[in-house]
């Protein structure tokens, strides 16, 4: 199946092909389409299934159009991750697969264990999508760098290595900082009782992607 039989414009099926891939991978076919439509989906997929481009290019395509209609820079798109090399390597893959979109889209990347006054000046003037650690994410919130009043979009990437490193607690915390009415998309290598429980609260009708 090739990439431009999803639902992917024309830019980002460019950027995935400049990217080096050829062809979706499983997670991706079944992902990508279901995102979409705006469904919630539960993923079950390790690191290298492909699952960051899987829910990165839907949602850039989702926050594109909403761009284009013109929605003011709020962030809409709040993607949370256990370590801040995922941080990294996620808004970096996500910058580059956004490159060909006609609206620029802002994408803040923000973890712990480095100061915090380079990110916040990176959030003034706003962002459309933030990738980050739950700890700092709150962090910014407290320092009134970021709202989360106006998320769409929400993506917890490694759920399982998210609880295993103890953030379960600041993860209930952002949860209720959000907007009741937004797409979820829940990604994880593993699913014991505590996923599964998360996984159950927060999604509606998932669509459940296993590879
Ligand atoms: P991930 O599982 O998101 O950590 O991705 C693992 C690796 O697979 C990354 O280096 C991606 O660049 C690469 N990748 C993602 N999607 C594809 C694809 N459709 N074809 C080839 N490589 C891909």
């Amino acid at each position: 199946m090739p990439f431009d039989s999803l639902g992917l414009i024309p830019a980002l099926v460019q950027a995935a092909a400049q990217s080096g891939y050829a062809a979706p991978t499983a997670i991706q076919a079944a992902a990508i389409p279901a995102i979409l439509q705006g469904r919630d989906v539960r993923g079950s997929a390790q690191t290298g299934s492909g699952k960051t481009a899987a829910f990165s290019l839907p949602l850039l395509q989702r926050l594109g159009a909403e761009r284009a209609q013109g929605s003011s820079r709020r962030v809409r798109a709040l993607v949370l991750v256990p370590t801040r090399e995922l941080a990294a390597q996620v808004g970096e893959t996500m910058r580059s697969l956004a490159q060909h979109l006609p609206e620029r889209l802002k994408i803040v990347v923000a973890f712990g264990g480095v100061s915090i006054n380079p990110q916040m000046m990176g959030l003034r003037g706003g962002a459309d999508i933030v990738v980050a650690t739950p700890g700092r994410l709150l962090d910014l919130v407290e320092h009134n760098a970021l709202k989360l009043d106006a998320v769409s979009m929400l993506v917890l990437d490694e759920a399982d290595r998210l609880f295993d490193l103890g953030f379960a607690e600041e993860l209930g915390r952002i949860l209720a900082l959000l907007p009741k009415q937004r797409q979820n998309l829940l990604f994880s290598a593993t699913f014991p009782s505590a996923i599964q429980a998360l996984a159950d609260g927060m999604l509606h009708d998932p669509a459940v992607v296993d590879v």
